[in-house]
């Protein structure tokens, strides 16, 4: 058994066969075949052989009838070595005395040549070891097939374990047979991390090197309460994963009561708590979770994993189910937030050095005037339809949100123009995520109708903290009293100018936080919908005066250590089944690779 601690960031406990897509997008096989399985594995190879000759044949002469017969010869000398006796003969002798998978022996074999190669004092020999990687791959692509693109089309259930997924490689993970997944790299407050918690399956990122120690077909478990992943668990950690696995089911059953029930503080307030979602169908489950609404529809996700430009009809589907499915409930639906680690195979954007400072969100709708016309015009339509309300991303001048509203009023204009019917007076609004913004908030509220708190980009211009970078994950802190000060000064801003804000960060989402943001004064949440039972729990459980007496306390500590601990003591005072119920899961403690250390 081996354990590596990574960032939990979607909840649950999973239990299944590993599906490893490694560094270059190959999925890594099973080291083993079945004893009766050799000879067809054995046939497998030499198919696979004869297939990259093949190619290399076709790659020879196309070279050769370009640029003449001397450049050609590389191809002819990987031909060569592919037909070779003694390497077919050792791959095939590791196929059938040590039922190693042809995938595996061919990975051994070579690699043991390129370190031969490596080895050797002469630069141009060591240089020959890149030829072998190089076969290597070529034979591996044609013994896996296509690596990524098999994630789309699984038939069983697996557990994925990658280097890296995309945002828009995670969207596209089919929840019947991903039942969690783990990636090397990534952090909590990257965009992966959100689609994970959308598609509800256990998710831990940012473990680092561990892809070497695990071929497919392994049994592993993913903890996502704890960001841990088990490789070839013991017998007693699959008993207690399976036990916090029954928890689950059965604690989601007795949220179902809660359903129904309004998000009401013991003494009587009303807390707006809607959700957070990025696909059309999620509307309808929430609806039926009991939402309040739709809080942010990161309209984006439209565009990754296509590879076209959606049409104005595309959009307008996209919005008009939602508007629909809501059945009345407010529909917030936010405007392109394309680029920095959101990019559709389409999105206008030069590779950046600081993408996250770059051209991205509002920045990159307002140098594109026509595609976002396209969208604002399909937001109109759909406000037909329901109680749709538009929002634009990352505002962070006056001037930006005066752009994005007289476009959308030309789109008004238009449509108005051709008959088209849309809500003349639908409300607008901006998300507060550049620190700019909040300071200079009583600027921006006399132009818009809502605003909603978005932690996750706050938090990292505000801590100057990367959101999706591992490296520096551990300063990624929702809790840290500069958030809280931001949060704060833009609620009591918006209270006084009598504008509602919400808070759609993750932060909104986990129940710990919930005490802390009432008493900051937040009567909206959105929040992704798994959370919806939790929070909606610690809401029902607890006071405004409770909350607002924590807050005041909680904004006098030094470091998000403190206000993290402060938060969870104090909703283990209020109820300790409930803090209970947040830590659920705490299965494989003793197992647990030491946490990164944390700063103070
Ligand atoms: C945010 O930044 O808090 C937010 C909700 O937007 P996104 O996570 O999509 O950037
Ligand atoms: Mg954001």
């Amino acid at each position: 058994m081996q354990v590596f601690q990574g960032i939990g960031v979607s909840h649950g406990v999973a239990i299944g066969e590993a599906l490893v897509i490694d560094f270059e997008g190959f999925r890594i096989p099973r080291h083993f075949v079945e004893r009766e399985k050799v000879d067809e594995e054995a046939a497998r190879l030499r198919c696979a052989v004869d297939a990259a000759v093949a190619e290399l044949d076709e790659n020879r002469q196309q070279v050769a009838a370009q640029l003449g017969e001397q450049y050609a010869a590389i191809f002819a000398a990987h031909q060569q070595m592919l037909r070779d006796r003694k390497f077919l003969g050792e791959v095939e002798k590791f196929i059938s005395e040590r039922h190693y998978s042809p995938e595996y022996a061919v990975s051994r074999t070579l690699r043991s040549y390129a370190k031969v190669f490596r080895s050797m004092q002469d630069g141009v020999f060591a240089e020959r070891a890149a030829d072998i990687y190089d076969i290597e791959r070529r034979l591996l692509r044609h013994l896996l097939g296509r690596g990524r693109e098999e994630l789309s089309q699984l038939t069983t259930p697996v557990i994925v374990l990658a280097h890296d997924l995309t945002p828009s490689e995670t969207a596209k993970l089919d929840p019947e047979f991903v039942k969690g997944f783990v990636t090397e790299t990534g952090a909590r407050g990257g965009h992966t991390a959100i689609v994970a918690e959308a598609l509800g399956i256990p998710a831990i990122v940012g473990v680092g090197h561990f892809l070497h120690e695990v071929s497919g077909g392994d049994r592993v478990i993913v903890d996502g309460n704890q960001g841990v992943v088990i490789l070839d668990p013991s017998e007693e950690a699959l008993s207690r994963s399976r036990l916090v696995v029954e928890h689950r089911r059965t604690r989601d059953v007795e949220y179902e009561s809660l359903r129904d029930l309004p998000a009401r503080t013991l003494d009587g307030v009303d807390i707006f708590l809607g959700v957070n979602i990025e696909f059309p169908a999620e509307a309808t489950a929430s609806h039926l979770r009991g939402a309040d609404g739709v809080g942010l529809y990161r309209t984006e996700f439209l565009y990754l994993g296509v590879d076209h430009e959606p049409s104005e009809e595309e959009h307008f589907t996209a919005y008009a189910d939602v508007a629909q499915a809501m059945e009345g409930k407010p529909v917030v639906m936010r405007t392109l937030d394309l680029g920095a680690d959101k990019l559709g195979r389409n999105t206008k954007v030069e590779l950046e050095r600081n993408p996250f400072l770059g051209l991205r969100s509002i920045r990159l709708s307002l140098k594109h005037p026509d595609q976002f016309r396209v969208q604002l015009r399909a937001i109109l339509r759909a406000s037909a339809l329901g109680d749709v309300r538009v929002m634009f991303p990352l505002i962070a001048t006056l001037p930006e949100l005066k752009l994005a509203k007289k476009l959308l009023r030309d789109a008004m204009d238009e449509l108005k123009a051709e008959g088209v019917p849309f809500d003349e007076t639908l409300a607008v609004g901006m998300m507060v995520e550049a620190p700019s913004a909040v300071v200079m908030i009583d600027r921006f509220l006399p132009h818009v109708d809502f605003i909603s708190i978005g932690t996750n980009d706050l938090i990292q211009y505000a801590l100057a903290v990367d959101r999706s970078n591992p490296a520096v994950a551990d300063l990624y802190r929702a809790t840290d009293p500069a958030v809280l000060r931001l949060i704060k000064s833009t609620i009591d801003a918006a209270d006084a100018a009598g504008v509602p804000a919400t808070l759609c960060g993750q932060m909104s989402a986990h129940p710990t936080h919930t005490m802390l943001l009432l008493g900051l004064g937040l009567r909206g949440f959105s929040v992704p919908p798994g959370s919806i039972p939790q929070v909606k729990e610690v809401i029902r459980s607890v006071s405004l005066a409770q909350c607002r007496e924590m807050a005041e306390q909680a904004l006098m500590l030094d470091s998000a250590s403190e206000v993290e601990k402060f938060a969870q003591e104090t909703l283990y005072a209020i109820s300790p089944e409930l803090a209970l119920t947040v830590e659920m899961g705490r299965i494989t403690t003793e197992d647990s690779a030491a946490e990164a250390p944390q700063l103070e």
